[in-house]
């Protein structure tokens, strides 16, 4: 293993060093050469003959030299490693680089997308998406050790599984062993982490992916995106913001520590004031709205139950009701009115909560029904068929044994990243995003199944 870092190289005054890394930079004055090696610690300035001068940009190499302080008047103060520089003594060529398809020294944002993506192993050298995978790895490893600290556990669920609409069409995978049968990937793990709680889980979270095909938006991940799913038992929408703000608060204040969130505790919207006052639900509240640094969120509270249903709706299909779940099917009704649900469904209140920060929608959740008699009535509301009602048998089931009341939330990591860092997009977050063609980065999935492939499954494709 590689034991010496670019950051620790000024460590090592007069001794001798060997560095691996990558040739950022090259200089030629005539019988001297100098480099800049990077790793993913940094950079360091490299001094070395006229057998470097082969050396093409972005070569790896093996550098073994003496680390020298650097006289007083050339020391850079830009470069954690800028009082030194490495004298060469032998160097290795590991990986000879060719031109590269496309500069990585700059920001990137200049450069056609797709190039960026097809080339993104290259894409990812680049100092901001480097920066920006390893915020998103901290993010998250700061989110898992402050739930396990509030005692949660975290519960992975299945990938192939049964449909949980949350309002998109599903990806089916074709079933093999039971032929003419598909799962689907799960749009969330909803079903899942409500099941826990009847498991008696009482605190769950997942770092979960969760798989959407809709048709590609700015501000939506086309295919795949990933969530921090998580359900407690026993708590009130109250209990489930305040533990969101703190920890979102706290994350804030340890890896972004130049931004400011604009207010504290953050301002509860009910909907339909927010509808009046800015024409949204998901206002952006920043004081000023050029400053990079400013975070502004709140939470939208008292949606209605229930949108009007469209024909893309997957509860469509009954044609028997013009009401859509504006959450999704498992939020509970606001206690105050239940009534409401056999005179006025239109007139109810969902205890529905969406996180938004400076104008995305950046999470949502809900307390659950946990009445079976209730989430039936939901059912019948929506205009499910019997067909449709009992794809969810297991739960009204589950909900027979003893469950508690519970809600929960699922901020989307991509999403509340994009917006805490002033990204454009949320491709600039995901390591390996599809296209706006919907074909993954690199790779250029999906493509033809074989002849062989398609006989095992038993399916036949028709041309179009
Ligand atoms: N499953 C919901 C979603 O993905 C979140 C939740 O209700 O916890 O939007």
């Amino acid at each position: 293993m590689k034991t010496l870092s670019v950051i620790d190289t000024p460590l090592h005054i007069g001794k001798s060093i060997e560095l691996y890394g990558w040739v950022e930079t090259k200089r030629d004055h005539r019988k001297i050469v100098f480099l800049d090696i990077r790793d993913r610690t940094g950079i360091v300035q490299v001094i070395g003959d006229e057998r470097m001068k082969s050396l093409t940009p972005e070569s790896v190499v093996l550098i073994k030299g003496l680390v020298k302080k650097r006289p007083e008047k050339l020391i850079n103060p830009k470069i954690p490693t800028g009082e030194i520089e490495i004298e060469a003594q032998e160097f290795e060529v590991l990986s000879a680089a060719n031109a590269l398809p496309m500069p990585i020294d700059s920001d990137g944002y200049e450069i056609d997308e797709e190039v960026r993506l097809k080339y993104r192993y290259l894409d990812l050298r680049r100092k901001r998406m480097a920066r920006n995978m390893r915020l998103r790895s901290q993010s998250v490893h700061f989110i898992r050790s402050f739930l396990m600290n509030h005692d949660f556990i975290e519960v992975d669920t299945p990938i192939l599984t049964k449909a949980t609409p949350e309002g998109a069409r599903d990806f089916l995978v074709p079933s093999r062993l039971q032929k003419g049968s598909f799962y689907a990937l799960p749009q969330s793990p909803q079903q899942y982490k409500q099941l826990l709680m009847v498991a008696g889980i009482e605190r769950y979270f997942q770092i979960a992916r969760c798989f959407r095909d809709e048709d590609p938006r700015a501000d939506r991940a086309y295919g795949e995106f990933t969530q921090l799913d998580l359900e407690m038992s026993f708590v009130t929408q109250k209990d489930i913001m305040q533990l969101t703000e703190e920890l979102f608060t706290k994350m804030i204040l340890e890896l972004f520590p130049d931004k400011k969130i604009s207010q504290s505790p953050w301002p509860r919207l009910n909907h339909a004031d927010a509808m009046k006052k800015y024409g949204t639900d998901k206002p952006d509240l920043r004081k000023d709205k050029k400053d990079p640094n400013e975070l502004a969120f709140a939470w939208t509270i008292d949606f209605p139950l229930f949108t009007e249903q469209s024909e893309e709706d997957y509860f469509h299909g009954s044609g028997k009701s013009k009401f859509a779940p504006s959450h999704h099917m498992f939020t509970a009704p606001h206690p105050d009115d239940i009534k409401l649900l056999d005179t006025d469904p239109g007139k109810v209140r969902g205890q529905q909560h969406d996180l938004v920060l400076n104008g995305y929608e950046v999470g949502g959740g809900s307390i659950r029904i946990h009445d079976p008699a209730i989430q039936k009535k939901i059912f019948e509301l929506i205009g499910f068929s019997e067909k449709q009602k009992g794809q969810f048998s297991h739960m009204l089931e589950a909900f027979t044994y003893g469950v508690p009341p519970h809600g929960g939330i699922a901020p989307g990591i991509d999403r509340l990243l994009m917006a805490i860092l002033g990204e454009p997009s949320l491709r600039e977050i995901i390591p390996f995003p599809a296209t706006s063609g919907g074909k993954t980065s690199i790779m250029s999935a999906p493509s033809p199944a074989t002849d062989a492939q398609l006989e095992e499954l038993g399916i036949s494709v028709t041309e179009k």
